[in-house]
């Protein structure tokens, strides 16, 4: 079965106050389409939680910058819908671009604070108010109980939990656990970018990442299994953005390496694919 697919906010507000005179919990799921298995867990999350859910399907204009992928970027509506009518989602929200920001649109959320701090922002500056403003205007579009996005862009996760509290939107945001291929590469839509070396060598990433937390956990110094890290990730050919070390609930610089919880981040450039990837230390 396929979705129904709306392509207004009007039409999109009359189908969710349909389901709310039948007291229905709602979720929603944010996505820039050409789905795959991750994109499913967090459909799958939300029918877990919720009895309705919309997929929304928006390949955002304002988190590209001029230079990045923004014409180059997979879209497969097609086939996403099919996805989604076999996962059983309700509801697809597919806007073209005016409907989000029509003529005269001048409202941007600005990031601040360390969840915003240093990371994608010092290499995409923009990036979190285009996500921010996206966000916040589906989310007000369509209201929902829940929203669900993966740890995968953990940053991003914390930034839109941010954003939801400081705006004191009445709903819940979920982080949902990366899905991840055999061989440990997270899965994303830029991963149709790899070539097939490519694809051979992207494991790297998380291949070093991993064996730094186990080194941090077994006792080595943080910097110092970083630097081992950066080494074999650049072996690989990449070339390495950031490979850090934060606090897992705030993102702010780690103090107390013995008392914080850690979380482990990084973007690396293979060829012209940018990937990023995190995991708990
Ligand atoms: P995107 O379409 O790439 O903007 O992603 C839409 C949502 O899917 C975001 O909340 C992502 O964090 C999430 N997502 C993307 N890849 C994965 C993955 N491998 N595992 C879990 N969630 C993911």
């Amino acid at each position: 079965m396929i979705p129904h697919v709306v392509r207004t906010i009007s039409e999109l507000r009359e189908a969710v106050a349909e389901w709310r005179s039948d007291g229905a919990g709602i979720g929603m799921v944010p996505t820039m389409g050409a789905l795959h298995a991750g994109h499913v867990s967090l459909v799958d999350a939300s029918m877990r939680a919720c009895r309705r859910t919309i997929v929304t399907l928006f390949v955002n204009p304002r988190q590209f910058a001029p230079n990045e992928d923004f014409a180059a970027y997979p879209r497969t509506e097609e086939s996403d819908s099919r996805i989604l009518g076999e996962a059983g989602v309700d509801l697809l929200f597919a806007p073209a671009v005016e409907e989000v920001y029509p003529e005269g649109f001048a409202t941007t959320i600005a990031m601040a604070g360390p969840a915003a701090a240093g990371l994608e922002t010092a290499f995409r500056p923009h990036f979190f108010d285009g996500v921010a403003t996206i966000v916040a205007k589906l989310l007000v579009a369509g209201m929902p109980d829940y929203a669900f996005f993966g740890e995968k862009d953990y940053q991003q996760l914390l930034v839109v939990r941010r954003m939801a509290r400081d705006l004191a939107l009445p709903l819940e945001i979920v982080g949902c656990p990366t899905v991840r291929e055999d061989d440990g590469l997270a899965l994303s839509s830029r991963n149709a970018y790899l070539s097939d070396d490519e694809r051979r060598r992207a494991p790297t990433l998380i291949a070093g990442m991993r064996r730094a937390a186990a080194a941090i956990r077994k006792g080595a110094e943080p910097m110092d299994a970083l630097a081992d890290a950066k080494r074999e990730i650049a072996g690989a050919g990449f070339s390495v953005d950031y490979l850090e070390i934060r606090n897992a609930e705030t993102l702010a610089p780690v103090a107390d390496w013995r008392n914080e919880p850690l979380r482990m981040l990084a973007a690396a450039r293979l060829g012209r694919t940018r990937l990023i990837d995190n995991i708990a230390v």
